[in-house]
């Protein structure tokens, strides 16, 4: 195989530069291990961030979130909810910081306005009455996942090549120059080499180690982020405390449920990374502080995903880490064909791809402006079905012809949405459930796959999609995922539904789980 760019990794920074270099025409190509935002980009919060986060801490990068923020919404405006944000302090937190706020968001240029307790908690019902300071801030929500995969639509369009379960193993060199990347199709075994003119590492956390297969040297460390998703949503706007950035401080609504998050612990292990029952109580006893139902409501799932710090300088905490980006063109080691891009956030996502495609043009001498900022991202119809529905069962069934039953109760999919997705894949490539499940809601609601998980592996017996066991075994991997994020939430309704679960899969069809 043969193009002009390879970009490994299909999170948002990976999907993001494969957009960008086929608006501007350039041949490219993107592989990803698993599938879109297999990685921090499917494990965040959804957080489209105003600044005010880290006025305190890194204003530059505060500055950068609200220019790039206030331009994703121009022109991805409908994978953005535009609900605002409030910072708010309780009794007890720090009063230095509560004045000093303000002065922060206006050194930084990011725009807050005070508002009383009060219309605080007009505005926020769910809002602890010990509220003593609040500002109103441009936070919104954005789905992450409707974000990658329509820059993956949009770029092929302009003749982009994504595949998917392809994972880079290592480099072919001669002299300076990479010649090839040696690759596997993770779903069949096969290798093989691509052949390109610029390498492009993509792959956030796993950074430094594709790096190290390039023969360079990052040097980072890896800080795990836990979340929870609430069954209903508690909160309108997005809710941060007003204090240095911390544990269960900030609860993102969006669609139908909220999710609050997060911790900030150190981890080694990239690939086995999950939330654990200490970290979920954390989180649970500092959001509760903010928004005391957080503490009697109910959870549906936990996640957890994984923030790569790199070090260019020294920080006193993985807190007050830089967030910025860092584009590495690897000249000092020799090697003019290769460049990582790695750390940010999604917010930032549209930038760093903008630095990074410019880079690219300049190694290829292609003359060719970045066209990302003012062009709208499409709506496609691929992603229609990773919205929150908004009709509720007994609507759905009246407004539908029979025939198209729901697959999904919980989050109301139907056969159709289900059959879209399924038909947006290749002939030569073989979905499976947990694609079917990042593609829409599917799996995301109260019973988390235990219904679900077995009528679409029949539906797509069915469809001859699979064959034998496959579609056991595709059960069985979707409903692990569903289950490590179940695991330390056990408790009220969820453990019951954990027990139905268990019921079904392992005493009905004998499924054996990881
Ligand atoms: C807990 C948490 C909460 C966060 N909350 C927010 C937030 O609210 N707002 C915000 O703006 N930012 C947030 N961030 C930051 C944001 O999620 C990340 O900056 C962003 O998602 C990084 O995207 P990425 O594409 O660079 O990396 P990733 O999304 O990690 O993508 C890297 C991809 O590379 C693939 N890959 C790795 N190795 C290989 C290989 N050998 N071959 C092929 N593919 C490979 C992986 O499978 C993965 O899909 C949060 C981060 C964390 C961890």
């Amino acid at each position: 195989m043969q193009t002009q760019v390879l970009i490994i990794g299909a999170g948002a920074t990976g999907t993001g530069i494969f957009r960008d270099l086929a608006l501007r025409g350039v041949e490219c190509m993107l592989i990803e291990q698993r599938d879109v935002n297999a990685g921090a980009s499917g494990g965040n919060h959804g957080l489209l961030h105003s600044g005010a986060r880290y006025v305190a801490t890194d204003p530059h990068s505060a500055n950068e979130c609200k220019v790039e923020g206030d331009i994703i919404k121009e022109f991805a405006p409908h994978c953005v909810e535009n609900t605002g944000g409030l910072f708010v302090a309780v009794k007890g937190d720090d009063d230095e910081y509560i004045k000093q706020f303000p002065i922060n968001c206006k050194n930084a240029g990011v725009p807050c306005r005070e508002v009383s307790p009060e219309e605080a908690l007009e505005l926020e019902p769910n809002l602890n009455p010990d509220v003593i300071a609040a500002y109103e801030v441009e936070d919104a929500s954005i789905d992450p996942f409707k974000l990658s995969l329509e820059n993956v639509a949009d770029a092929e369009t302009h003749g982009g090549v994504y595949k998917r379960y392809m994972k880079l193993l290592g480099f072919n060199k001669e002299g300076g120059k990479i010649t090839g990347a040696r690759v596997v199709n993770t779903r069949t075994g096969e290798e093989s080499v691509i052949e390109a003119e610029q390498y492009v590492n993509a792959t956030g956390a796993w950074a430094s180690h594709v790096a190290e297969m390039a023969g360079a040297n990052i040097r980072m460390t890896f800080a795990k982020g836990s979340l929870l998703v609430t069954l209903s949503r508690l909160n309108h706007r997005v809710i941060n405390r007003l204090r240095p950035p911390g544990d269960g401080d900030i609860l993102v609504p969006g669609g139908t449920v909220s999710v609050l998050g997060t911790t900030s612990v150190r981890v080694e292990d990239l690939d086995n990374v999950a939330p654990s029952i200490e970290e979920i109580n954390r989180n649970i006893d500092q959001g509760a502080q903010m928004v005391p139902a957080l503490d009697t409501c109910r959870y549906v799932r936990a996640y957890a995903g994984v923030r790569p710090l790199v070090q260019l300088g020294e920080a006193s905490s993985d807190r007050a880490a830089s967030r910025g980006f860092a584009l590495i063109g690897h000249e000092d080691e020799q090697l003019d064909n290769f460049i990582t891009i790695t750390g940010g956030k999604l917010t930032t996502y549209r930038l760093m791809a903008e630095r990074c495609a410019d880079l690219v043009c300049k190694r290829l001498k292609v003359d060719a402006p970045c066209l990302t900022r003012g062009s709208v991202l499409s709506d496609y119809v691929q992603t229609e079905w990773a919205e929150p529905s908004i009709l509720t069962k007994r609507e759905w069934m009246r407004r539908h012809n029979s025939d198209d039953y729901l697959l999904c109760e919980c989050e109301i999919v139907p056969k159709s949405a289900v059959d879209a997705i399924l038909d947006s894949f290749g002939p030569d490539e073989k979905p499976r459930i947990q694609a079917v499940g990042l593609r829409s809601r599917v799996g995301k609601g109260s019973c988390q796959g235990a219904f679900c998980g077995a009528r679409i592996a029949a539906h797509m017996y069915d469809r001859g999609l699979f064959e034998g066991s496959e579609g056991v075994d595709s059960m069985r991997d979707f409903l692990s995922k569903r289950w490590k994020g179940q695991r330390p939430i056990l408790w009220d309704a969820q453990f019951n539904q954990a027990e139905l679960k268990e019921a079904l899969y392992f005493g009905l069809l004998n499924l054996e789980m990881d």
